[in-house]
This record gives structure tokens, sequence and C-alpha cells, in this order.
């Protein structure tokens, strides 16, 4: 088997509350990732799709290492990141980018798209000298759709879908292997983001490069991944290929985000499941399975025992105590 571009063991992400004062005991922190183990191959994308606060953000950010795990470990391109001196780290990022949520706050407003793009370019000497800088320039934003006039503007004076786009090509600009597109289309109207989607998916073909596609609707994310992560709670709650996790969801919480996907065949019958109460803060996680407080099929063991994210069928994982081994497709 090829050795995944990126892969993370026991990943773990608690946020301390400020330091209080000697002798007085400080609140939990926020588990806001837990134990996630996780594999990214070349050239493929893994969408991780959950509820706004389930951890899938600073899951993006722990793999690229903007911010320093507090338990587990993560290799990219077999070097474990944690062991890399600053100097490396620095260098490991141009291979490593980051589309942000928000394309408002993301580029610098005083900068134009032209100084905006060539940044990267400049920090790893990928280009020099003005004329060499601005054809740089001009071709990353033909590649993502804007004509190279656009340069010497400044964000403002773009729309959300441009900002994106220049989001993007800044990303892009020093060729990297790996891309983490966190919500990179939630804060845009629906009429442009299956535009962005179509230009990543386009870009990613041409550019080989692996994606972790960050999202909350998996109805976003069906043509774009070819691997589905699922998280809860910082857990992931199952993992596998598209056609595996839309055809046969085992999880209930998989099941339930699905059941609010509308299908290409409005006709079929589908049971849509509603999830009652609120998913609970990761300062209080429950016991057992997290998930168990509004799991329509909870019984006493899930409040109990975690269960472990275990193969269901080939390729296809679930951390669920009732996951059937070998399911039968269900159309979704
Ligand atoms: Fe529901 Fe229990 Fe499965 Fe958790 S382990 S998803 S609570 S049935």
């Amino acid at each position: 088997m090829t050795e995944p571009l990126l892969r993370a063991e026991g990943l773990g992400k608690v946020f301390l509350p400020p330091g209080g004062l000697p002798f007085v005991q400080r609140p939990a922190g926020l588990r806001a990732v837990d134990g996630v183990d996780l594999e990214v191959a070349r050239a493929e994308t893994l969408a991780v799709v959950g509820e706004s606060g389930c951890g899938k953000s600073t899951l993006g950010r722990l793999l690229l290492r903007l911010i320093v795990p507090s338990e587990g470990r993560v290799w990219f391109e077999g070097r474990d990141l944690g062991a890399l001196s600053p100097r490396d780290l620095r260098q490991m990022r141009q291979h490593a980018q980051m589309v942000f949520q928000d394309p408002f706050g993301s580029l610098s407003p005083r900068r134009t798209v032209a100084q905006i793009v060539a940044e990267p370019l400049e920090v790893f000497g990928i280009a020099r000298g003005r004329r060499a800088l601005r054809d740089r320039v001009a071709t990353l934003l033909e590649r993502v759709g804007l004509p190279a006039a656009a340069m010497d503007r400044h964000p403002r004076s773009f729309s959300g879908g441009q900002r994106q786009r220049i989001g993007i090509a800044r990303a892009i600009a020093a060729g990297p292997s790996f891309l983490v597109a966190d919500e990179p289309v939630s804060a845009l109207d629906v009429s442009v983001q299956a535009q962005i989607v179509n230009l990543l998916q386009d870009l990613q073909a041409e550019g080989r490069f692996s994606c972790l596609f960050i999202a909350h609707d998996l109805a976003v994310v069906r043509h774009i991944a070819d691997r589905v992560a699922v998280m809860y709670l910082g857990r992931i709650v199952e993992i596998g290929g598209k056609h595996a996790v839309y055809g046969a969801p085992q999880h209930p919480y998989t099941q339930a985000l699905l059941s609010a996907v509308p299908r290409p065949d409005p006709d079929a019958p589908r049971r849509r499941i509603v999830l009652e109460g609120d998913v609970p803060s990761p300062n209080r996680m429950p016991t057992g399975c997290a998930f168990h407080t509004r799991c329509p099929l909870a019984q006493p063991v899930c409040s109990r025992e975690r269960p472990a994210l275990r193969e269901v069928a080939t390729g296809q994982q679930a951390a669920c105590h009732f996951a059937a081994p070998n399911p039968v497709p269900v159309k979704v």
C-alpha cells in the first residue's frame, strides 16, 4: 500500500481556560478534538462534515500545525510535524496551505490583490522581481477565473465569491500538495457555492493536490469528496468512501444528517430523522458514546462504553455499538 500524504494518530486538542488564581482549581478545558486517527491519500479529497462546533475546523488547523495538539501526532510526507524545527515547519507550509471560511476577513483590505497573491511566491522564493511576480499572479488569477486586471485592485471591490477566488489563488500559489479548505463556501450565496466547489475540484484535478474539505453540510460535499468523515463532538463517528457513506450510512448521526439532504429523486420514499435536544457542550462530554444523549437508537450500554471506530464494510468505519457489518445499501 502506498504511504499516505498525511497521517494523524490519536490527535486531540483541549483548549484550557486562562490561568486562574493559585490554589483555585481551574475549570475543565474544552475538548475540541478527541482521539482522531486519520489518513489522507495523495490527490484525494477527504470531506469532514458535522455541525458547528464539532471540532472540524480545529482538526484542520491541527493537521497543518497552525495550532499545537494536546495529544497525538501528525505525519506529513512521512515527517512528524511535532519534531520539525521552526525553520522546517515554515518550509512545510509551502506544501500545505489553507483556504479560509471568511473571504471578507482573511484578505488584508489594505493590500492589493497582487500583493496578497504574490506573498507566498516571495516567501518561498518561487518568483523574484516585479515582472516575474506579476506574471505569476496573472496566471494564478486566470486559473481561478479572474482577469489579470484584478491584481491592482483591493479586496473590497470584489464580491464574496470573487474574494474567495483570490483566497484560493493565494493558497495554490506555492504549488501545495495538501490544501485544507475550511468551510470555503458557507459564507457565500447559494448561487455562487457550486462555482467555488467546481473550481476547487478542477484545480485539484489539475494540480494533483490532496484536499481536506471542511463543511457542515453533506449536500455540499457530495460531488467533490472521494471519502467522507463525519464528526460529532470532536470525534470521527463514521468515515468511508463517498458511495459507501452516502449509500449505506452506518452511524445513526450520519443517517440523521443524510435524511435532511435533498436527493436527486424527490419522489423516492424517505424518513426524515429529526434529532432531539442540543449538542452537549464540549466542556462536559457525555460518558460512553458522545451521541447517546440524542441518539434515537441509544441503549443502556451506550452511556457506559465508548464505541471504537471499527470496520463495518470494506473501507468504511463507524463508531457505534450496533453498526452492522456488511450493511444493506439504502437509497439516500
Ligand atoms: Fe447510538 Fe449507542 Fe450507537 Fe452511540 S453507540 S450511536 S448511542 S446506538
